[in-house]
């Protein structure tokens, strides 16, 4: 598909000149399918070698995230954390500050709901529109426009993004109001999360029951009890020790703490993902930020699953 709504004329969200800030392994994805689906794209990142890696892509860059502000009517954010998006928006040098017309922020990070409506309260006040878009799907997802997004919005804010939300995306799902999105994001993250230490615990018991480990997931993959932890991350991260997946420990903890704090604020109790919550957080005292999410399979005998060992479950009904 190619962009036929260019040629910017300053009307807010047409598209004409895409910005993409943060050009980490999800922003540069999304670079390289913007730029082949025909948009102009430029780029700013803090990091000189992300900047040069996307000039390496085909997209104009700048040096500074004002020029992104006037260059373009559309701006992306796949920004680390919300602290970075309030920086990007609202700090120093933000497009809160900038001599600019109405533009649309289309925030693909995965971040806190209330920051987000905040924000959007901030940009509306300007004529700006921000729109919460966080993905799942990975690098791989992003390089290939088949993100699977869920979107916070008005209907017609929706509308407005629309053009570059199809080109970034397979599945685009409205799930509510600006927020929403964020919010459905953090959900899903921690099911993930929560997946992975609860298929790791469903191989050591396959195996140590005398299963080999390809029998064991290939008959779940075609049972009930399969994910796409095991579906996906198993078969490609996993079992071939590649842990090569681009989304790294330090960013899920990250994603599993904004679970527990909402859960917190909403005075939600859920035991089993506490749990997991807690395995993640004792998780950092072995395995770096940096490294591959998926490590978290290799984690053991940490204090948390003692304090379940230490439970005998055939007695625990007694
Ligand atoms: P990353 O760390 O690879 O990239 C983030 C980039 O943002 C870095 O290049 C950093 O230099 C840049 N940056 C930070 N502050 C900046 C600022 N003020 N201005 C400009 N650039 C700035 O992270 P990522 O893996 O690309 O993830 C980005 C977001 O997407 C995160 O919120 C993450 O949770 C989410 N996410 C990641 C994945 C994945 O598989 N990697 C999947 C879904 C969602």
């Amino acid at each position: 598909m190619t962009n036929s709504n260019t040629g910017a004329d300053g009307a807010i969200g047409n598209t004409g000149t895409i910005g993409v800030i943060g050009l980490g392994n999800m922003g540069l994805g999304m670079v390289r399918t913007l730029l082949r689906e025909g948009f102009a794209v430029v780029g700013f990142d803090l990091s000189n070698d992300r900047r040069i890696e996307t000039a390496e892509a085909g997209a104009a860059i700048v040096t500074s995230q004002q020029e992104l502000f006037k260059s373009c009517d559309t701006i992306i954010l796949s920004l680390p954390t919300a602290a970075h998006v309030t920086a990007v928006l609202t700090g120093d040098g933000g497009l809160t500050g900038c001599d600019c017309g109405p533009r649309l922020v289309i925030d693909t990070t995965t971040s806190e709901p209330d920051v987000t409506r905040a924000l959007d309260q901030s940009l509306r006040r300007l004529g700006h529109i921000l729109i919460d878009a966080p993905v799942s799907g990975g690098p791989a997802g992003a390089n290939s426009g088949q993100l699977t997004m869920m979107v916070g919005g008005s209907e017609s804010d929706f509308a407005k993004a629309m053009p570059v939300l199809t080109a970034l995306g397979g599945k685009i799902t409205h799930v509510g109001p600006v927020g929403a999105g964020h919010a459905v994001k953090i959900v899903n993250n921690m099911l993930v999360a929560t997946h992975l230490l609860t298929m790791s615990e469903a191989i050591r018991l396959g195996t140590a029951a005398g299963v080999e480990v390809e029998n064991l997931i290939n008959a779940l993959n075609a049972g009930s009890g399969r994910s796409a932890i095991s579906e996906v991350n198993y078969p490609k991260w996993v079992m071939n020790g590649a842990f090569d997946s681009g989304f790294t420990m330090g960013l899920m903890r990250k994603d599993v703490r904004l679970a527990m704090a909402l859960a917190a604020q909403k005075d939600i109790a859920m035991p089993v993902s506490e749990l997991a919550g807690e395995l993640w957080a004792q998780s950092a005292d072995s395995l770096a930020d940096g490294e591959d999410f998926n490590r978290i399979t290799e984690l053991k005998n940490t204090s948390a699953t003692n304090t379940v060992t230490k439970t005998d479950p055939l007695k625990a009904g007694e």
